[in-house]
């Protein structure tokens, strides 16, 4: 099956007791035995459902890998990837990474005796000049949020087998549809459903897809354990957004080019972070890596002037000013003053995430009404 046809027709099957062709949401906590262990696969909703496995088993498909696990959200599946882990190992990882993800490693997982080392990704030599004894794990995100950075998965993949290590690899940003690092040579795929997999902005989840059956083993045994999963409305609907994906990414990726071209020629613009853009500093690896850029671009004001780049946020109609990414409707944030806040101002410049840096997700709208809003804002 070709992408576009797998996105339609993985892992559903009609419902067997009537047909349905659209997997029913199966609102229901527990399933009826006809002797003690005597039951038909399902026993109880936090460890199976039948709308989450038709889920779970599509996403496992379009990632090229064998099992597909669901979370409450992206944070959740997070959670369970890191808790395969024990007191005194270590996690090397990028230095532009989600702030959420950089949270929950410094703020929750450091309190459990496990050590993080954040890194330059761009440059693999200080990735494997990282490990050392106690290392389990390599850590990717790509593209990265908000500059847009690209690493090398199958760099990365290299020094993790050469390790003995796993190499995870957030693909949040890129989607199955642009990159599949499993066959990159990941062990684990990681995703926030929330935002391009479900597309429309109305559900947060997270997802694990793996190849191996023993890692499969011990990330469900986690979910069920832990008890991170989400209910089966959320899971009909991100099954429903993936029906489109490829379209949907398709323009995505048409709509983030023409808004990268146009940025570059505005006068008021000094960069334009986009990885399509031959002069992206990582442009040769998303070539290679990727099938094409997505519809996430980043672009800072000439002056850097903060209240400058909160002007323009104000005055655009169609770019909604609100956290998150990869829904239908487009969307525009300021890292400096949301997502990134945290982060003394030294350190954020430095990184090169300026004052008046604009992150936007561009939509599936009109390219025709999305320029003009962009004209109107900018000025
Ligand atoms: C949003 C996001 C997450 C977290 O996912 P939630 O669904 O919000 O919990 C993790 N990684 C990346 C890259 C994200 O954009």
């Amino acid at each position: 099956m070709k992408f576009g046809t797998k996105a339609i027709h993985a892992g559903v099957e009609p419902d067997p007791s009537t047909g349905a062709i659209m997997t029913p949401i199966y609102q229901t906590s527990t399933y009826v035995q006809k002797s003690p262990g005597d039951h038909k696969g399902y026993e109880y909703s936090r460890t199976h459902n039948p709308t989450r496995t038709a889920l779970q088993n599509a996403l496992a498909e379009l990632e090229n890998g064998k099992h597909g696990l669901c979370f409450a959200s992206g944070m959740a599946a997070i959670d369970a990837i890191i808790k395969m882990l024990k007191p005194g190992d270590e996690v090397i990882s990028t230095n532009d990474l989600y702030g959420g993800s950089y949270r929950i490693f410094t703020k929750i997982f450091q309190n459990y005796g496990i050590k993080f080392h954040f890194t330059d990704m761009s440059d693999l030599s200080k990735v494997e000049a990282l490990v050392n004894e106690n290392t389990r794990m390599i850590w990717v995100e790509t593209p990265t949020n908000p500059l847009l950075n690209i690493i090398d998965i199958k760099g990365c993949a290299a020094i993790s087998k050469k390790h003995n290590l796993l190499l995870v690899a957030d693909n949040t940003f890129a989607t199955p549809y642009l990159q599949n690092p499993l066959d990159l040579g990941a062990d684990i795929v990681m995703h926030s459903l929330t935002k391009y997999m479900a597309g429309h902005s109305d559900v947060v989840m997270g997802a694990v897809i793996v190849k191996d059956d023993e890692l499969h083993e011990k990330l469900a045994f986690i979910q069920n354990a832990c008890g991170g999963t989400p209910g089966p409305q959320d899971c009909f609907l991100v099954l429903r957004g993936i029906k489109t994906l490829h379209i949907r990414m398709e323009r995505h990726c048409e709509n983030g080019r023409a808004v990268a071209q146009y940025l570059i020629n505005h006068p008021k613009v000094e960069k334009v972070l986009w990885p399509g853009l031959p002069d992206h500093p990582s442009h040769q690896i998303a070539k290679e890596q990727m099938r094409s850029y997505g519809g996430m671009v980043s672009f800072a004001l000439k002056g850097d002037r903060m209240e400058d780049a909160i002007a323009t946020l104000e005055r655009f109609r169609y770019f909604s000013l609100a956290e998150s990414l990869g829904g239908v409707e487009s969307l525009c944030g300021h890292p400096a003053s949301m997502t990134h806040a945290s982060i003394p101002s030294a350190e954020r410049l430095k990184a090169g995430l300026s004052d008046s840096l604009i992150r936007l997700s561009v939509g599936i709208e009109d390219i025709e009404d999305l320029l003009a809003d962009l004209e109107q804002a900018i000025g």
